[in-house]
């Protein structure tokens, strides 16, 4: 089977969604998502989209606290595009009709976070991410030219060099979770919306669609992916047996948290001067060192000595949701652990999200754009997604490709059988994801690499073989895309030996900006390169 269309958009994220609806203003846009269309890390953002609104706010201001952040290999032009493009981004979605928290005066309140130095983040009270897709989607089934389908999971990219022609992706393999039948999508223009990949760790703030599956698409495409090697860690996340993925607000240390041992000692103070009041790596570097010194399986946020009345009021959704699981915050620690969090590499992309590849192109998480650099400032990547994903789909319009005519083969199951031995794959999963937390995680050592990147090659081969012998599902899917970004992300941090933003190796604790000022760059079969980032 085979469906054509204009814009073949894979994701239904904050990017994907402005992506379509942009391109849908010229062409048919088919968006697909793997699970339901709110399951995105966009529906989970809690805080805001960072903008300069403020008359006492400047673009250079937001400019410079973005490349401070970013620990020198930010790209500056690209920063300077972001940030001015972001008050038209704002509008757009109000527009639209997000309904965004207002001060008293009436304008919109602005939220100050951590590592911006002025009051810039747009919100939604705590639900920021919820309510800017709940809009995006409206808008979506609202506009005829826009067909999005639930529960379709894109398996790898089509390569039109591989039917004979030139080297040139014109659209995907797709497995319908329903059916469990493979399709074809042809497409001008295909689009990666695929969002992050946090379930490559043990521990993640991230939904359980984050596999990485677009930059392993992508990789295994031949396209450029850059800077893997840093990956945002949270430091709390709640640890419970039936809570995955809860976020524990870092307001409630502003609130006065403190981080303790199981035996009750408090220990920040032995890693920063500002002691819980610390960034957010430091804090997440301290609670790792702590874990693995003491062999602890968590650390505890204790905010008991605050008033009960005002931690109910301050923080009442994860009141409730800590109590619903028998912690009572206003009497007891709260058990916590860092998370993995936010990818800052991604398939590599220019100024208007086009990959090296000829007809693919890559918006939102999924991305590597220069904005980041080596590390996140908070609400700039929902930010991200909206400018990347307009920016798209006016640089498309320009181009206006060709629809390649050409019947892609069915898909071809070879002898592959039903499984009888998933253990497998649920065996892989937790081994790969316990060892890249171990070994590549928040602190690295150049060993911890090497003992990683060893077993990521035998887990491989096991994977590679277990998926050609099996019928797929969306298990061993996402397990076959976890475990290439997986090496990706092993490659990359091992070729970095420095330390720098979020990348931090206990054997190379210093920055080298004389070698490493630059992105990490890997292709399918090729050598790691390091390329200078972009004035
Ligand atoms: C708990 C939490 C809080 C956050 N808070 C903030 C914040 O306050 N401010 C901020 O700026 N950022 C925040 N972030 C980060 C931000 O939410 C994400 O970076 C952003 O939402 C990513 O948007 P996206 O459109 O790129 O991807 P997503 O929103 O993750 O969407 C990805 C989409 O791709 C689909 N998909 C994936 N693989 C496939 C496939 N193979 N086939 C088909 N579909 C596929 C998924 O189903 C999903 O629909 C937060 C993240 C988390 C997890």
């Amino acid at each position: 089977m085979r469906i054509v269309t204009d814009y073949l958009v894979l994701g239904s994220g904050i990017a994907g969604l402005t992506f379509a609806l942009e391109a849908a203003k010229r062409g048919r846009v088919l968006v697909l998502t793997k699970r339901s269309e709110r399951d995105a890390a966009t529906a989970w953002a809690q805080g805001g989209i960072a903008a300069v609104l403020d008359p006492d706010d400047s673009f250079g201001e937001h400019t410079a606290d973005t490349l401070t952040t970013g620990g020198g290999i930010s790209h500056r032009a690209i920063v300077d595009m972001v940030v001015e493009d972001a008050p038209k981004r704002i509008e757009a979605l109000r527009e639209l009709g997000t309904h965004f928290s207002a001060a008293d005066d009436g304008h919109l309140d602005l939220a100050r976070e951590g590592g911006h130095g002025k009051r810039r983040v747009v919100h939604a009270g705590d639900i920021t991410g919820a309510e800017v897709q709940r809009a995006l989607l409206e808008a979506v089934h609202a506009q005829p030219n826009i067909e999005l389908r639930e529960g379709h999971m894109a398996i790898d990219l089509i390569d039109l060099a591989r039917l004979g022609g030139p080297r040139r992706v014109v659209g995907a393999y797709v497995l319908d979770n329903e059916s469990q039948q493979v399709y074809a999508v042809v497409a001008r223009a295909t689009v990666l919306a695929t969002g992050g990949a946090g379930k490559v760790y043990l521990y993640t703030t991230n939904p359980d669609i984050a596999t990485g599956d677009g930059v392993a698409m992508a990789y295994r495409a031949g396209a450029e992916i850059a800077n893997m090697e840093f990956f945002q860690f949270h430091p709390t996340c709640l640890y419970h047996p039936q809570a995955k993925n809860f976020l524990i607000s870092e307001a409630l240390r502003g609130e006065g948290g403190i981080l303790r041992l199981p035996d009750g000692t408090a220990f920040m103070e032995r890693h920063h001067p500002m002691k819980d009041l610390a960034p957010r790596d430091v804090t997440a570097r301290a609670i790792d060192y702590e874990m693995k010194r003491t062999g602890a399986d968590c650390v505890w946020l204790d905010m008991t000595h605050q008033p009960a009345d005002f931690l109910r009021d301050r923080f009442p959704n994860i009141y409730a949701r800590t109590l619903a699981l028998g912690i009572d915050l206003t009497r007891e620690p709260i058990p916590v652990v860092p998370a993995a969090h936010y990818m800052c590499g991604g398939v590599r992309v220019d100024g208007a999200g086009r990959t090296s590849l000829p007809g693919l192109w890559a918006v939102g998480e999924v991305a590597c754009t220069g904005l980041h650099g080596a590390n996140r400032l908070a609400s700039n990547s929902l930010l991200e997604g909206l400018v990347f994903g307009h920016r798209a789909a006016v640089a498309l319009a320009e181009t206006n490709p060709d629809l390649p005519q050409i019947e892609p083969p069915s898909w071809d199951p070879g002898k592959a059988t039903e499984s009888d031995e998933a253990v497998v794959v649920a065996n892989d999963w937790d081994e790969l994801r316990r060892f890249m937390w171990n070994y590549v995680g928040i602190v690295r050592s150049d060993r911890r690499l090497v003992r990683a990147s060893r077993r990521i090659a035998v887990l491989k081969e096991e994977i590679r073989d277990y998926y050609f012998r099996h019928v797929i599902t969306m298990d061993l899917l996402e397990l076959r895309n976890i475990a290439d970004v997986a090496e990706l992300i092993i490659s990359s941090a091992a070729f970095r030996r420095e330390s720098r933003g979020l990348h931090y190796n206990v054997d190379h604790p210093q920055p080298d900006d004389r070698l490493y000022r630059s992105d990490t760059v890997l292709r399918w079969g090729g050598l790691p390169e390091r390329r200078p980032v972009k004035e």
